[in-house]
């Protein structure tokens, strides 16, 4: 945006689009042990990755969510490309996965065809804790497959994820039937409800006359109130739906598996059918409701965008609310590991060589880390010590005459000349005996401990 103050045009500084949120290198560590997660799991359970685009033509998701959902109707970036195609980025990727599935024919490979996306979503709603506009899902999806073992299988993954982070997964499960039997339900529900009209929030109001099932979904205390003694799905499943709901909680049974039977799990979008649920923050351990993740069996959304029919069944997880329960709940993070070596450098000829010395060190595939911008030992030394390095390589002036090299032991403060062309066995020497004595001892010899750093 620009602004002009006296004639002269000045551009204001370009601030963070709002509802956006950077992630900076502090939380590295919490994105990159929950990536480790996610993908150790989709090993365990043979789930291959699959990445679809960011942007998606717009009637993938007006067929497959429904037009009558708050992300269709109000929260979609949606625009028109120069070539006057009619694009969104993707508020959620479950259709595009099954777009991908149907597209590449996956359909003739032996099935399930088990899926792992991951990746950034969009939904322009109204920021707040825990709700932004750009947000990372990772999504467990298995299609050509309608086993009630599938769903309970899926339902597992999520629970060892939430449980192998160190939260508490509070499982909510319901199942929604089929097309036919959420039909009854909807009418049933609207004429019970229409009465109770006055008491419902505007925005169920409309929910009322759009799609019911949506006012189950509503946060609004009053609406929450008023639907207590609502009628209850599950008491309109046909035989089928039913039996197959049966079977999931068996199997979850047999395995330890706590869920709680919750007839509000309805879920925002309409392609689903059968088992819903959401994984909720364990008590004391967060907002509950709140949902850290959701799924369920979403068989006719394949048809929905033109494919046959393609039974398939999944569960995604927001990766921003996992790190914030994370955070909240103090749950340890293991970080990087520091680095074992540090090269520090004095001097325009020394910098060169350390230069290459780096590479050298890389390929050996030895740890190592450097501040090649800065003139002094201090200061290098200052760096190695906050990073917690055992061993400091030190050239200077002096050790490129005398073709050798410093090793400098940061815990005691030994120094030791060693010939430079000798570097690499002896750093790979040193950190094995490191290694070998758990990484505590490094053996030092030459120098007194109170000597002063050398200077070149
Ligand atoms: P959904 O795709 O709506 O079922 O959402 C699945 C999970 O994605 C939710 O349980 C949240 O953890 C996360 N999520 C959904 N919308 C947002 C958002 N606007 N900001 C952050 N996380 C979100």
């Amino acid at each position: 945006m620009t602004i002009k103050s006296r004639g002269k045009v000045k551009y204001e500084k370009p601030r963070l689009v709002r509802g956006m949120k950077d992630i900076l290198p502090h939380d590295e560590r919490y994105w990159e042990w929950i990536r480790h997660k996610v993908f150790d799991l989709a090993k365990d359970y043979g789930f291959e990755l699959i990445a679809t685009p960011i942007l998606e033509e717009k009637g993938l998701f007006i067929r497959s969510i429904g037009e009558s959902t708050d992300i269709v109707e109000k929260e979609m970036y949606s625009f028109t490309d120069q070539g006057g195609s009619s694009l969104v980025l993707r508020p959620e990727s479950t259709a595009s996965t099954v777009r991908a599935y149907n597209e590449h024919g996956m359909v003739n490979q032996p099935q399930p065809v088990k899926l792992l996306n991951y990746g950034s979503m969009f939904r322009r709603e109204r920021p707040q804790a825990g709700r932004y506009r750009e947000f990372h899902q990772f999504s467990f999806e298995v299609l050509g497959d309608d086993q009630p073992v599938i769903d309970a299988q899926l339902i597992i993954i999520a629970h060892n994820f939430f449980k192998e982070l160190g939260i508490e997964p509070n499982l909510q499960i319901n199942s929604l039937g089929n097309k036919e039997s959420r039909e009854t339900y909807k009418k049933e529900l609207a004429d019970y409800l229409k009465p109770r009209r006055n008491q419902l929030c505007d925005d169920c109001k409309k929910r009322l006359l759009k799609n019911p099932l949506r006012v189950l979904d509503c946060k609004d205390s009053s609406c929450i109130e008023l639907t207590l003694d609502a009628p209850q799905i599950i008491d309109f499943l046909d035989e089928e739906d039913h039996a197959h709901f049966t079977q999931v909680l068996e199997y979850l049974d047999g395995m330890e598996v706590p869920y709680n039977l919750n007839p509000r799990i309805i879920r925002g979008l309409d392609y689903y059918s059968r088992t819903t649920f959401e994984i909720w923050p364990g008590e004391n351990q967060g907002k509950a409701q709140s949902a850290l993740g959701g799924g369920g069996r979403y068989d006719g959304l394949s048809r929905l965008i033109g494919g046959r029919d393609v039974p398939a069944s999944g569960f995604s997880v927001g990766i921003e609310r996992v790190i914030s329960l994370l955070k909240e709940n103090d749950i340890f993070v293991p970080g990087k590991k520091s680095p074992d070596i540090f090269l520090a450098q004095l001097g325009d000829v020394s910098r060169k060589k350390a230069l290459m010395l780096f590479e050298q060190l890389r390929s050996k595939g030895i740890k190592v880390i450097e501040s090649f911008s800065k003139d002094g030992i201090k200061p290098q030394l200052e760096i190695a010590n906050r990073l917690n390095i055992k061993i400091v390589l030190i050239l200077g002036q002096k050790e490129i005459i005398d073709g050798t090299i410093l090793f400098r032991d940061m815990e005691s403060g030994n120094q030791e000349v060693i010939n430079f062309e000798k570097t690499i066995p002896e750093l790979e020497r040193r950190l094995s005996l490191a290694a070998n004595n758990n990484g505590v001892k490094i053996r030092h010899t030459v120098k007194k401990p109170d000597e002063p750093v050398k200077k070149s």
